[in-house]
C-alpha cells in the first residue's frame, strides 16, 4: 500500500493511492499514520478497509489536492551518516566501523512539494536524497536483525536538509544543521514494507535546477535499514512511527570541487524507485 496524509498543511487526512490518480480517504478510521496507527496493527485493518471501500465506490480524486508528509510528527527522527561507500569518499572520511547516529528535530517533517527555508544567515545550505525507514513496532533491545527487519512499516522518500556550516563549524553535534525549520520533505508517500522486496536495489537521485548531482543505489550501503533498526535497538527504543533516515549517496553539494550550495529560488528535485519523487523551492528567510 501506498499512505499519503491529503489536504492542507495541519489539516491533512490519512488516505491510501488507489492506482496513479486516486485515493480511498480513511481520514474516519484514523487521525493520521502516526503512533496510535502502526502501534495498534493500523495497516493490517487498512488491508481490509481499503479493497471494500474500493470495491463500494468510495475513491477520490487526487487532482488538485495538496500532499503532505505522509507521517504523523514522530516520536523522534533519527539519521544515519556516512552509510555510502561513494559519500564517505567524497567527503574524504573512513567508512565507519559502526553506524554514525545524530538526531535531527521531529518537527523538521514537511510535505514533499512544500518550500524549505534557507535560514537566516546561511551560505552552506545543502541537499542529501534519502532512504527513510518508518518504524512499524517498538524496538528495544532486539536479538537480531531479522527480528528488526519485522519491525519496518515501510520505507518513504527523504531530503535530509542540511546546513554545512552549522553541522561542522560551530562545535558540538551535527544536529545543529541538520533540524533548521523545513529541513526534512518527506513523502509523497510510505511504501509498505510488503511492496518493498528488496531495499538494497532501489536507485536514488536529485537534480539541483536541473542539474542531476546524485545519481546512487541502496546497494552501495554500508549497514543495511534492517541492521540499522536492530543497531539502534541496542542504544535507544524506536517507537511505532519513527523516522529513520539512513543515509544519502555521493554528490552532496558540500562533496562538489568547487562545492555548490543551496541559494533563494533554487529547485531541488528528488526521488527513489517505487516512493515516488519531491519538488522544493528553496526560500531564504529571515528574523
Ligand atoms: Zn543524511
Amino acid at each position: 500500500m501506498k499512505l499519503v496524509h491529503v489536504g492542507e498543511a495541519g489539516r491533512e487526512r490519512p488516505g491510501v493511492l488507489v492506482g496513479a490518480e486516486d485515493y480511498v480517504d480513511v481520514g474516519d478510521r484514523w487521525s493520521g499514520f502516526g503512533e496510535d496507527f502502526f502501534a495498534h496493527d493500523g495497516l493490517s485493518e487498512l488491508a481490509a478497509l481499503v479493497p471494500a471501500r474500493v470495491a463500494s465506490g468510495e475513491t477520490r480524486p487526487l487532482a488538485g489536492q495538496r500532499l503532505g508528509a505522509p507521517l504523523a510528527r514522530p516520536h523522534q527522527i533519527l539519521c544515519i551518516g556516512l552509510n555510502y561507500r561513494d559519500h564517505a569518499v567524497e567527503t574524504g572520511q573512513e567508512e565507519p566501523a559502526e553506524p554514525i547516529l545524530f538526531t535531527k528535530a521531529p518537527n523538521t517533517i514537511i510535505g514533499p512539494y512544500d518550500d524549505v527555508a534557507i535560514p537566516p544567515g546561511s551560505e552552506k545550505t545543502d541537499w542529501e536524497v534519502e532512504l527513510g525507514v518508518v518504524v512499524g513496532s517498538r524496538a528495544c533491545y532486539l536479538s537480531s536483525v531479522e527480528e528488526a527487519a519485522a519491525s519496518i512499516a515501510g520505507y518513504v522518500l527523504v531530503n535530509d536538509v542540511s546546513e554545512r556550516a552549522f553541522q561542522l563549524e560551530r562545535g558540538g553535534q551535527w544536529s545543529k544543521g541538520k533540524s533548521c525549520p523545513t529541513f526534512n520533505p518527506c513523502g509523497p508517500w510510505i511504501l509498505t514494507r510488503d511492496e518493498v522486496p528488496d531495499p538494497l536495489r532501489l536507485g536514488l537521485w536529485l537534480d539541483v535546477n536541473g542539474v542531476r548531482r546524485q545519481t546512487g543505489t541502496t546497494s552501495d550501503m554500508i549497514f543495511t535499514p534492517a541492521y540499522i533498526v536492530w543497531y539502534l535497538s541496542q542504544f535507544l527504543t524506536l517507537e511505532p512511527g519513527d523516522l529513520i533516515n539512513t543515509g544519502t549517496p555521493a554528490g552532496v553539494g558540500m562533496g562538489l570541487s568547487p562545492q555548490v550550495f543551496l541559494a533563494d529560488g533554487d529547485v531541488v528535485a528528488l526521488g527513489i524507485d517505487g516512493l515516488g519523487e519531491q519538488r522544493q523551492h528553496f526560500r531564504a528567510v529571515s528574523r
